[in-house]
């Protein structure tokens, strides 16, 4: 059964690959993860969403997982390049906070959000924890790779082989990224090392034989990737913006450190952006929706996932409080049809003649580069799967959704209802009034009746009489 080959779509070659491991029995993946200067958008989310789809698709075929999502939590510039002020230092100023406590708090933020969406665990390396070893690369590089200039050390990118090769051409929006430094041999030279200007001091920075300052924003990536996985190794993810630059120069800086033409990992997989009517998420906008707008607004945070899951991770994919509202209706169906099996026997066999077809779907699906939208499909087919043994049907279910990451068997109905904020009854005081109501309707009192309908909806609770879920009630 998890024997069709994963196939994955590796950025470097534009073409599916079959997955062969590296280590026998093992996958190693490194993840960019988030610049804790300020909270995760939904967008970005989407992009451990799809990390955590890959590990959990890799992990499902009896591999050992190593994976981690590094936070970065040295500054980096506003302007995304080598020019601009420092994220971190301009957060810190703006929240009366020092910068150091400003990133221990997005981070915190970041992974009860990680949580919230099922994502599993992975290791989660700061990268102000790696500072030596980052300058021990600058200086593996220096001399054959890099140049200094008064505001720091730069990498020429003409000294690896076919610099960029990752990105093809380079967008505009890419284009808009790289920024003029005067003295820069190469448009596309980035800083390996940023001094700190004369007479300034910063909260984070460092000695170096550079002079004091800090590393340059892609320099981690290389040496986390480098001493947590070792070179090489299978797969890098991130969002598809860092298919133009930041990942561009991991390799450069991998390929000069290890005196190499080899990018280090294996298969660079790379997120489409999550939009909405205005263009991508974007933090720079300032106008963005977090995880916890959703759940003020009353969905639970597995709805998004759902939404993520049900469009391919290659394409776009809008957001809208309508496409979120149909994500959770179908959560709530599958959550009805599991909770008949909540009784069911654990630890069933899955190998069922009457499951082989939804099974096989399903293996082909996320084996075709993590076809989660028709995995999703295939798991609507298990559980609607007729006149079959209960534990067989839990089990099957149970080995589905351990790649989609739903989890369907600790989520409730009640989980699931639309919760808004500001609601102004709480659930026991609706369930009664429904227990009241109802008896009313026994007795034929439908003033009562009525009279109860009027004052639930009065305080935003809309019965939903014969409603085809059973849901009985909704807050509006
Ligand atoms: P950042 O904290 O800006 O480095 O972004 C964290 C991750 O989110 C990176 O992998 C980005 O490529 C990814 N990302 C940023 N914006 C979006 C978006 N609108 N949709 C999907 N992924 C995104
Ligand atoms: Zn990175």
């Amino acid at each position: 059964m998890t024997d069709a080959p994963l196939k994955l779509f590796n950025s470097l070659t534009r073409e599916l690959e079959t997955f062969t491991p590296i280590h026998d029995g093992e996958a190693r993946v490194y993840t960019c993860g988030p610049t804790v200067y300020n909270y995760q958008h939904v967008g970005n989310m989407r992009a451990y969403i799809f990390a955590d789809t890959l590990g959990r698709t890799l992990s499902h075929k009896g591999l050992k997982l190593s994976h981690v999502i590094n936070i970065t939590d040295v500054g980096h510039l506003t302007s995304d390049a080598d020019e601009g002020d420092d994220k971190m230092e301009k957060a810190a100023a703006a929240e009366g906070k020092s910068a150091w406590d400003i990133a221990r708090y997005y981070q915190e933020v970041f992974e009860a959000d990680l949580d919230r969406l099922n994502v599993r665990k992975p290791a989660h390396p700061r990268a102000t924890d790696y500072v030596e070893s980052m300058i021990e690369w600058g200086k593996a590089m220096q001399d054959k790779h890099c140049y200094e200039l008064d505001s720091g050390l730069y990498f020429d990118i003409s000294t690896v082989p076919d610099y960029g090769r990752l990105a093809r051409a380079v967008t505009e929006e890419g284009e808009a990224r790289i920024d003029a430094v005067d003295g820069k041999r190469n448009a596309a030279d980035f800083a390996i090392w940023r001094k700190t200007p004369a007479g300034e001091t910063r909260q984070m920075e460092w000695d170096s034989p550079w002079g004091k300052g800090a590393p340059g924003w892609h320099l981690e990536c290389s040496v986390m990737s480098a001493e947590l996985l070792g070179h090489p190794f299978d797969i890098h993810t991130g969002g598809i913006d860092h298919r133009e630059i930041h990942h561009p120069n991991e390799i450069a800086q991998n390929q000069a450190h290890n005196c190499s033409s080899d990018s280090a990992a294996k298969i660079w997989m790379h997120n489409n952006f999550l939009i909405d009517r205005r263009g991508k998420m974007s933090k720079s906008t300032g106008d963005f929706l977090v995880l916890q707008t959703l759940v003020d607004r009353g969905f639970h945070p597995l709805a998004y996932r759902m939404m993520c899951l049900q469009a391919h991770y290659r394409s776009e994919l809008e957001f809208s409080w309508e496409g979120l509202m149909a994500a959770l209706t179908r959560l709530k169906r599958m959550v009805m049809l599991v909770e008949r099996l909540a009784d069911a026997p654990v630890g069933g066999a899955i190998d069922h003649p009457k499951f082989a077809p939804v099974l096989e779907k399903f293996e082909a699906a996320i084996s075709d580069d993590l076809n989660t939208a028709i995995a999703l499909t295939a798991l609507e087919d298990a559980l609607a799967t007729k006149k079959v043994d209960a534990a067989i049907k839990r089990a099957v279910v149970e080995h589905m959704d351990g790649v989609l990451g739903l989890n369907l068997f600790d989520l409730t109905r009640t989980d699931l209802r639309l919760r808004p904020k500001d609601a102004q009854m709480t659930e026991a005081e609706i369930e009664d009034a429904i227990v009241r109501r109802k008896a009313a309707r026994a007795d034929k009192d439908f003033a009562t009746s009525d009279a109860i309908r009027d004052e639930l909806a009065a305080k935003g609770v809309d019965l939903m009489d014969g409603d085809p879920l059973g849901w009985e009630w909704k807050l509006s």
